[in-house]
């Protein structure tokens, strides 16, 4: 644990934290994660960046610069999430119960990190006027040719309209992120006073977390960001947002091959497997839902 002190001039500084500009005191992991294995999907299991813990508040983020982001998500494809769509989107049910009860009416839904925009098809079959946002170019292809009256940005610094969305939806997607805060305040500026926010991310104190350590599924090279029901609710503060509810659990929906390829490659194994069109939905405990409103 811990950088050598002093002298050790080659080593690059830490980041300061970006949530209470601390300056971490040492390394919680090395890094032992390769170039070539930032994949969203299929990523690499047991690899991970140079990872620190904030010595005052607990977040847990890559100290590493220079990471593939942007340029990287803007060129993904991924023909696998494609087939798991029917399964994906019963993982929405329990959002569309609680969002049809916060906010009676349908109204304007933006999604940030649509994918191939399950979620925006969805919110079009019950009255929603559907806007997303998607990096990438191969996603926002699939909407534009399956459903052309959803508005999709490449980034949400493109959209200048202030408080216009009822509902803003960010599924999995801060732990990606260069800088969550910087993006939730963006957040904030679009989603309207009266509206409300739906984030996901992997929760870094549940309990496969703290069991597995670095060996934690949810621990891949292109998480920048772990945060835990304390630190992701300094964000939504600091980011203007009060927390509603938080489920620490989520539940996840895949066809049985999918979850198997997975099994075996948490295990060190790979094997290509025939497709298995039978869904499965699984809690694994280890992921946050919270809904918040603006302060
Ligand atoms: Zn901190």
């Amino acid at each position: 644990m811990g950088r050598k002190p002093c002298g050790e001039l080659s080593a690059p500084p830490l980041r300061n934290c970006i949530l209470c500009d601390s300056v971490p005191d040492g390394i919680l992991y090395r890094s032992n994660a390769k170039k070539s294995s930032y994949f969203v999907t299929r990523a690499p299991f047991h690899s991970h960046t140079e990872l620190v813990r904030c010595p005052a508040c607990g977040l847990v983020y890559s100290s590493q610069t220079g990471l593939p982001g942007k340029e990287y998500y803007k060129k993904m494809k991924d023909e696998t999430y494609l087939r798991e769509e029917k399964y994906r989107v019963r993982a929405f049910a329990e959002f569309w119960k609680t969002i049809e009860r916060l906010n009676a009416v349908p109204g304007r839904i933006l999604d940030v990190g649509a994918g191939a925009g399950f979620l925006l098809y969805q919110a079009r079959m019950k009255g929603w006027k559907a806007e997303g946002v998607e990096p990438s170019e191969w996603a926002r292809g699939i909407i534009a040719g399956r459903e052309p009256e959803i508005r999709m940005y490449e980034d949400m610094f493109q959209i200048k309209s202030e408080r216009v969305y009822d509902v803003i939806s960010i599924m999995d997607v801060i732990e990606h992120m260069e800088n969550p805060l910087v993006c939730m305040k963006k957040i904030r500026a679009l989603i309207k006073d009266s509206g409300y926010l739906y984030l996901t991310t992997p929760n870094i104190m549940s309990l496969p977390a703290r069991l597995l350590g670095k060996h934690w599924w949810s621990m891949i090279p292109a998480h920048i960001y772990y945060f835990s029901p304390r630190t992701l609710t300094s964000l939504l503060k600091q980011s203007g947002f009060s927390v509603i509810r938080i489920e620490i659990s989520c539940v996840r929906g895949l066809p049985l091959d999918s979850w198997l390829d997975r099994i075996l490659r948490f295990a060190g194994l790979s094997f290509e497997l025939p497709e298995i069109d039978l869904p499965v939905t699984v809690n694994l405990r280890d992921q946050m839902g919270i809904y918040a409103r603006p302060i």
